[in-house]
């Protein structure tokens, strides 16, 4: 009888023999070494235990089986967790989805900033110890009429900072119309409580008067406050102070007017037929001392705080211990700086600035867009769904106008089963879309799942992937 026929005990490679073969090689070079050691050991016990429990039957162990395995395990597990999406939501300026994306100019000098040093806090003409604001306070004066400028983190940093260095161990007096909370914690009255301020609120939900104000006004008023409602509006039987008075009515106390804008706005956004956004330059000529608003929302740059106004104020804010702890770093101010450099020439902001281009790109090309799409899309999702080209209502997002909508256009998706099981099948169609390499993102309603096309930009890589969507087999 020949030995063979006895059945042998599974013997595995060892680890060494495995990182020495020719399958590892381009694991190591990838991966590293010791990444690639850590894996291959864990893999030899899950085959080990299986062996063991007899579960191993005919599972060819060489090593470039088990390269194959590991490589698609390995590129799992170092798979960035920072992914790229494709916002078809709808919403442009969406929070959970990074808000404004840079425009050209703005990636130049954030790649610049990144790669070489940089003036950050260096006087060159002088060659003493500068001040990184510095570098965008031209462009900040220039642009809003304010003295002077200092920029922190986000917007609600802006807010703790400002009430904090004008008002603490004092009250601030808002009108209890203006009480607003935005997404993710952010509540006026929790941040004044933070900031040391002592909230004094006055008039009543939907009507404030200056009266209100004035009597609130005492030994303890450290500061008026107003806070732009930007994420809800109040309709009907409303009164507020309009900014001049409230400003005549602080300066007559010898307070600071503080005014946060939220979204804000550098230019007046009719003229290209969005819906009216306050702007900076109004409200610190309307009197307010000391404005505050978002870099990432209708701003169109990163994620930043901007303070503007009074010089001897903004001064007070930077002496500020907190500053410190809430200034931002140079590829922000590298990014900042060139989006504001853009909205030097208004005439082609539109078509330079991203979150500009975006929020005015005319309906009829979206619609145009759609349609071109629809067959391609109708094709890969089979028979199993209806797919059309509709007109649909999107939104600017991160509070900016919440009752405006966008006029848009989008792919609408909606499975042919009945009424009973839609939800289910929409729900698999929105999480199989969220696995694809680059996921993408829309929004269920009335059924269907829509694709809001405003925002689609890169339609090679959209087309690209359509052949991994989940087509005739979501319907199974
Ligand atoms: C969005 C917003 C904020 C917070 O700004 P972030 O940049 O998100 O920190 C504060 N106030 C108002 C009125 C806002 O709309």
């Amino acid at each position: 009888m020949p030995a063979q026929a006895a059945p042998q005990p599974l013997r595995l490679p060892s680890v060494d023999s495995l990182l020495r073969s020719a399958a590892f090689q381009p694991l190591a070079e990838r991966y590293g070494r010791d990444a690639l050691l850590a894996s291959v050991r864990r893999l030899l016990d899950e085959l080990r235990e299986a062996v063991h429990a007899g579960q191993l039957g005919a599972i060819e162990i060489s090593a470039p089986v088990l390269a194959g395995r590991l490589s698609e395990r390995l590129a799992v597990q170092h798979a960035s967790q920072v992914r790229r999406v494709f916002n078809l939501t709808g919403t442009v300026l969406h929070t959970n989805l990074g808000r404004a994306l840079l425009p050209e100019a703005a990636i130049e000098a954030v790649q610049q900033a990144a790669r070489y040093p940089l003036n950050l806090e260096l006087d060159l003409a002088t060659g003493k110890r500068g001040d990184r604001d510095d570098l965008i306070e031209g462009l900040i004066r220039e642009l809003t009429g304010a003295e002077a400028v200092t920029v922190v983190n986000n917007n609600a940093a802006a807010v703790l900072l400002t009430l904090n260095s004008l008002g603490a161990r004092k009250e601030g007096i808002i009108s209890r119309g203006e009480l607003i909370e935005i997404g993710g914690a952010f509540r006026i009255p929790d941040i004044m409580a933070r900031a040391g301020v002592k909230l004094h609120e006055v008039g009543t939900t939907n009507r404030t008067h200056a009266r209100d104000y004035e009597a609130a006004i005492g030994p303890r008023t450290g500061l008026l406050m107003r806070v732009h409602t930007s994420n809800y509006s109040i309709q009907g039987f409303t009164a507020q102070v309009p900014t001049p008075a409230l400003a005549a009515l602080a300066h007559a106390h010898d307070l600071p007017l503080l005014e946060d804008l939220g979204s804000g706005s550098l230019l007046d956004l009719t003229r290209w037929g969005l819906p009216a956004e306050p702007t900076v330059r109004q409200a610190l000529a309307d009197g307010a001392d000391i404005v505050t608003f978002s870099g990432d929302k209708l701003l169109g740059g990163p994620q930043a705080g901007l303070i503007v106004g009074r010089k001897d104020l903004i001064a007070k804010i930077k002496k500020n211990p907190l500053k410190r702890a809430l200034r931002v770093d140079k590829l922000t101010l590298a990014a900042l700086e060139a989006v504001l450099g853009l909205y030097r020439d208004p005439e082609r902001l539109a078509e330079r600035l991203t979150t500009l281009r975006l929020l005015t790109r005319p309906q009829a090309d979206i619609l145009a867009q759609a349609e071109r799409l629809r067959p391609l899309l109708a094709q890969a999702m089979g028979a199993g769904w209806v797919v059309a080209a509709l007109p649909a209502l999107g939104m600017i997002g991160s509070g900016s106008q919440p009752v405006a909508r966008l006029p848009s256009a989008a792919l609408c998706l909606r499975p042919q089963v009945s009424k009973r099981l839609r939800g289910r099948q929409l729900q698999h169609l929105e999480a199989a879309l969220r696995s694809l390499p680059i996921p993408v993102l829309g929004r269920i309603d009335d059924d269907a799942l829509w694709l809001d096309l405003r925002q689609l930009d890169d339609e090679p890589a959209w087309l690209a992937q359509l052949g991994q969507w989940p087509g005739p087999g979501a319907n199974a």
